[in-house]
């Protein structure tokens, strides 16, 4: 097939390869999962069986490129696969990571659905699908802020998603009166309310739900404060 008159096309081929000696985040995110977790009765603001299926399919993925990974940690519809800066995984392809990373973890996510969604039939018309994006970090610094900002997001959206569906579930509020009520106000309000309208102690929610999940080169799935471990989670990179 080779050397045929066609071939000078491969030329069109633009070269996308990631610079050298950076650290590599590939981040995917479920397409509409607003609609997908209506579709499939997730419970709000967390499904369990949901992140805990979000875990497994990621958890897969780094021990299948364990030795190019640091940690991968994720929350809600999206998760981030550190990789090392040395890493020469598909010679650093952008295009390359990104749509194999991606499409494995779709994969698995499609077969370990039975098992965390047990007599939950997958839909042909409303099927799980998964962006994705590679970002470079130069330095240590950067990467390990990058980490503390999903970290950080975890928090806000949690509370944030934890109040606004407390005060429907709980207090009867519709979800524009919930809205209302929780526009502008910090996160030591947004607790105040969670406990004097709804008895709910912030504190005492799962720390699945309030600080995401971590995954370890060896598979661990953990659930930690990431800021305050930030300088051992990247011990030795
Ligand atoms: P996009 O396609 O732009 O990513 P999206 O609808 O997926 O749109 P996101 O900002 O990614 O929007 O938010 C994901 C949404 O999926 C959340 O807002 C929430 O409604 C839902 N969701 C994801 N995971 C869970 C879960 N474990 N339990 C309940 N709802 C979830
Ligand atoms: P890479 O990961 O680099 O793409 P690869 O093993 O997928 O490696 P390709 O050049 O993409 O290599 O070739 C795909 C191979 O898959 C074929 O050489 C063939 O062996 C096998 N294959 C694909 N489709 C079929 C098919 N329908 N029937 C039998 N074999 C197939
Ligand atoms: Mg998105
Ligand atoms: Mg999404
Ligand atoms: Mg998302
Ligand atoms: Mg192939």
């Amino acid at each position: 097939m080779a050397n045929s008159r066609f071939e000078y096309v491969r030329q069109f081929e633009t070269h996308d390869t990631l610079l050298p000696e950076t650290y590599i985040v590939i981040r995917i995110d479920g397409k509409k999962f607003h609609e997908f977790s209506k579709y499939y009765d997730f419970v709000k603001p967390n499904d369990e069986r949901a992140l805990k299926l979000m875990n497994a399919c990621a958890k897969n993925v780094v021990l299948t490129y364990r030795a190019d990974m640091i940690l991968a940690f994720g929350e809600s519809d999206e998760y981030s696969f550190i990789l090392k800066s040395d890493t020469n995984l598909f010679n650093r392809r952008s295009e390359k990571l990104s749509t194999l990373i991606c499409s494995l973890y779709t994969s698995n996510y499609v077969a370990l659905w039975p098992k965390f969604f047990p007599g939950v039939d997958l839909n042909a018309k409303h099927l799980p699908y998964f962006d994705s994006r590679c970002v470079v970090y130069p330095n240590l610094k950067t990467i390990k802020d990058y980490l503390s900002w999903r970290f950080v997001d975890t928090h806000i959206n949690n509370l944030y998603n934890t109040a606004f569906w407390q005060l429907i579930q709980v207090c009867g509020l519709t979800a524009q009166e919930s809205e209302n009520k929780l526009a502008g106000t910090v996160s030591s309000e947004k607790q105040e309310i969670l406990f004097t309208d709804c008895s709910i102690n912030y504190n005492n929610e799962p720390d699945m739900f309030k600080k995401g999940s971590l995954i370890t080169r060896k598979g661990e799935i953990l659930h930690i404060d990431v800021i305050k471990q930030i300088d051992t989670l990247f011990e030795g990179f």
